[in-house]
């Protein structure tokens, strides 16, 4: 210790012996003045504080700089302490220095590293704060802490309640306090912090630690507060965390069956409900455990291949449809899976794990395989259709199935299946079916097209067919349209004939007009349809006034009535329609016309139509006019010298069968002859005089009540004396009554039996039967065994001047008049006459009347 005195005015006066060593000197007197052993830097310093002490006469503390004698600069501590004289008087100080410089020095290289260390923390990008007291009062806040606070540069001095008033709510000032109290050092990441920057509340993310800020002794004097700001990333890192619990969640709760597995044995980390009731394990007995120790029978199924391949590649593996065998409910099942295989990946792109997606869909699959097997069916249905058939499915038209049919229609290949519509047949574009198609796809409304036609190549060539078809809407379980059936028929021929029908029939009208003769036609009902120009020129009439019954006003009110029946009943029955009557012509007068209708069947014999011809025969009409004249004229001059001829013949008859004289026989033989010519010759005139009053309605019938018995039985007599040969046997069934023309009904069975006796040269019975019939008519029929009549000939034998023309039509004497005035005869007493033969064996003729009833008499 060096040890030393000042006089009052501050000058040494004494320094004791290892002052005088320090500094290098022998004696006291070698030193008069302190002053040029203190650095140059301490002197003003040293004698301010000594001087200000001397003044004050209160004791001093300097550190001052003290040269040594080895010439070294010595930190010392000079601690002055004033004497004072027993007057009270100020003496001067007595004072000692203790060598300080180690302390000095290391203070300075503490005070060095201070500013370093101040200069750092002033310049660092940390936020760097000091915070002193209970109030947190800000002593010291770098330009970071300043920036990150946003509050200018005047912060210090003031607590940081004051500075950053938006703190109160939050946790800061109680951790703060807490780092204030205790000692404990406290840190925080990424840890959100809500500040008033920018002129808003802004989220702000720090990392920082809060320090006790320890005076020297260890005690705790405030908080050191050290932050970085990491908003940016935080915000990053914090939006990762949000989306990873989004994902945990969603996976968990998606309803996708999904599992996450890591590491290379493919330990199950997340497994969510649906896969693990997808693969009926419970949570427990597949989390965190190898997939492959969960599942063991998957091992031979290629999905460890899978995963496997993932992990190697990086490559996402994705799967439709995959068949996997699962033990479930206690045994394996085979099931079906949708499969997505997605790598999980590390920031540094290393592969930790795979994620499986996967749904399964095995009843879709059973239900498409069922579709598949009925569609197997229908294919093979449709192929042995023997309709040409097609289906088409989606809106594009893919052509799924066509059968060869259809194929032929459209002139391709079986390559086109699998092809839309549009690419298969291309020429369809433009055409109006792959709009109509696509309409029905919309609403699934079925069409029906009906004799379409369409432009189709076949074997190179577009041609034009026509089809009737059907686009049927196909619908899946879910009722939505999927597909299109469409079935076809080629009608190109039907189509072609019916155009060469409708060509011929315009042939036809155009000759049918050319001709001279009246034509119509009329369909089956007989409604007229046509009338050719002769019709329409003949009447002057056009086709709409003789249509529907239109040319009643050309026909004769005197046949009109005839017509109509007659025409009715051949549109009933089917008959040919054929009758004479007078149509009036442009001029008003009327002509005779025949008039025939013959109905035409089609191939399947339904009737058709009818088709009639109306031809003039007015000059034949006026013909057989004067030839009935003639004949009535000829047998009225005829009737008178034959009658007299008889009557002379039967006198003389009457004279001989007197005589008995044997030489006049062959005269008597020779009468009889000509008696019965002259009764032929007598009955031919008798007919032709009745044929002319029927022609010209002139039969008039003279009716009263006769025994029909009596009537055949002297008949019968009459007939057996002129013909010899023939037995003639009566059979009566009945004794009957009626109201009828006695001669007239006589001559129509002297007509039956002379006709069975002509007609029946090599046999010789005649039989005639008389009976009642069930509906109150009397029969009277006469068969013969002869030549017969076909059956064709049967009805036309009344018809007037009918004869059955034949080899032997020359054999047989007469007119073809006989039959046809009985059967006038009958009609005309409401009766009926008809005839039953077979040619060779024989004939019937048959005449019915009405029986008179005693109540009629
Ligand atoms: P005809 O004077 O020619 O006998 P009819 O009117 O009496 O005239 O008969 C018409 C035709 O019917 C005859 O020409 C004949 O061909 C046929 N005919 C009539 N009766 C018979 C019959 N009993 N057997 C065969 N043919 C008959």
């Amino acid at each position: 210790v060096l040890i030393w005195t000042l006089d009052a005015n501050g000058s040494s006066s004494y320094y004791n012996k290892t002052f005088l060593d320090f500094l290098g000197v022998s004696k006291d007197a070698e030193i008069s003045d302190w002053a040029p052993i203190v650095h140059p830097d301490d002197v003003e310093i040293a004698s301010d504080t000594i001087n200000k002490a001397i003044a004050e006469h209160r004791s001093y503390s300097l550190e001052v700089r003290l040269l040594r004698a080895d010439g070294q600069w010595r930190w010392v501590m000079a601690q002055g302490n004033p004497s004072i004289g027993i007057n009270n008087e100020f003496l001067g100080f007595v004072g000692s220095s203790v060598d300080i410089n180690d302390r000095k020095q290391a203070e300075e290289k503490i005070a060095e590293s201070d500013k370093r260390y101040n200069m750092m923390v002033m310049q660092s990008p940390f936020a760097f704060a000091v915070l002193k007291g209970k109030d947190m009062v800000i002593t010291l806040a770098n330009d970071s802490v300043k920036e990150m606070w946003g509050k200018g540069k005047e912060v210090e001095g003031k607590p940081l309640i004051e500075v950053l008033p938006e703190l109160k709510n939050q946790q800061f000032p109680d951790l703060l306090n807490k780092v204030y109290t205790t000692g404990i050092p406290y840190s925080s990441y990424e840890s959100l912090v809500v500040l008033q920057r920018n002129g808003k509340m802004e989220d702000t993310y720090f990392n920082f630690t809060y320090q006790p800020y320890r005076e020297a002794d260890e005690t705790i004097s405030g908080v050191v507060i050290i932050a970085t700001e990491v908003t940016p990333l935080a915000i990053l890192n914090n939006k990762i965390k949000v989306s990873e619990e989004k994902f945990k969640l969603l996976v968990l709760q998606a309803p996708v069956a999904i599992c996450v597995l890591r590491g290379e044995n493919y330990v199950i980390e997340v497994i969510n409900k649906g896969m693990h009731e997808m693969l009926d394990r419970t949570l427990e007995e597949s989390s965190n455990k190898p997939a492959f120790d969960v599942l063991p029978e998957l091992l031979d199924q290629g999905i460890k291949e899978l995963l496997d391949n993932v992990y190697k590649t990086g490559e996402r593996f994705a799967l439709d449809e995959l068949p996997v065998n699962f033990k479930r409910n206690g045994k394996v099942e085979n099931i079906f899976v949708q499969l997505v295989l997605e790598p999980l990946c590390e920031a540094d792109g290393s592969i930790s794990g795979v994620m499986c997606l996967s749904h399964e869909i095995t009843a879709q699959v059973m239900a498409r395989k069922k579709i598949e097997e009925s569609e197997t069916k229908f294919r093979a249905l449709t192929e042995d259709a023997p309709v040409a058939t097609c289906l088409f499915t989606g809106r594009e038209m893919k052509i799924e199935i066509a059968n060869d049919k259809m194929l032929a229609y459209w002139g391709k290949g079986k390559d086109i299946i699998g092809k839309t519509l549009a690419d298969a047949v291309p020429e369809l574009t433009g055409q109006p079916f792959l709009t109509i198609l696509d309409e029905v796809f919309t609403t699934g409304v079925m069409y029906e097209g009906k004799n379409e036609v369409a432009q189709l190549e076949v074997n190179g060539v577009l041609g034009t067919y026509y089809f009737d078809y059907t686009y049927k809407p196909i619908r899946n379980a879910a009722g939505e349209v999927y597909g299109i059936m469409n079935m076809a028929v080629d009608i190109t021929d039907q189509v072609l004939a019916l155009n060469r029908v409708k060509e011929s029939e315009s042939h036809f009208r155009t000759m049918a007009d050319l001709m001279p003769q009246k034509v119509w036609t009329a369909d089956a009902e007989g409604n007229y349809n046509y009338f050719n120009k002769c019709w329409l020129d003949y009447t002057g009439l056009d086709f709409e006034a003789l249509s529907d019954w239109g040319w009643e006003s050309v026909i004769d009110g005197q046949d009109w009535e005839e017509t109509k029946l007659r025409w009715q009943h051949s549109i009933t029955t089917g008959e040919n329609f054929e009758m004479e009557h007078r149509l009036r012509n442009t001029e008003g007068k009327y002509k005779w016309h025949l008039s025939r209708g013959l109905l035409q069947n089609d191939e399947v014999g339904n009737p058709k139509m009818w088709i009639g011809t109306n031809t003039e025969m007015q000059h034949l009409k006026e013909e057989q006019q004067r030839k009935g004249d003639f004949i009535k004229m000829v047998s009225h001059e005829l009737k008178t010298p034959v009658t007299s001829i008889k009557g002379y013949v039967q006198l003389l008859l009457g004279m001989l069968n007197d005589e008995k004289n044997e030489p006049v026989l062959p005269l008597k033989t020779s009468l009889n002859r000509i008696n019965a010519q002259v009764l032929r010759l007598t009955r031919l005139i008798t007919e032709m005089l009745d044929l002319s009053r029927i022609e010209s309605g002139k039969l008039d019938l003279q009716k009263k009540y006769f025994s029909l018995n009596e009537l055949v039985t002297e008949t019968i007599q009459d007939v057996m004396q002129t013909s010899k040969r023939h037995v003639i046997k009566l059979e009566e069934d009945c004794i009957c009554s009626v109201y009828a023309d006695r001669d007239r009904i006589a001559e129509v069975l002297i007509n039956f039996i002379n006709n069975g006796i002509k007609y029946s040269p090599e046999t010789e019975t005649i039989v005639v039967k008389i009976w009642e019939t069930a509906t109150n008519q009397v029969g009277v029929s006469v068969t013969d065994y002869g030549i017969g009549i076909d059956k064709n000939d049967q009805e036309k034998v009344f018809e007037r001047f009918y004869r059955v023309t034949g080899k032997t039509e020359n054999t047989y004497s007469g007119f073809g008049i006989g039959l046809f005035i009985a059967s006038e005869v009958i009609e005309r007493h409401d009766g009926k006459i008809k005839v039953e033969s077979e040619l060779g064996k024989g004939s019937t003729f048959t005449f019915m009347l009405p029986l008179a009833t005693p109540a009629s008499d």
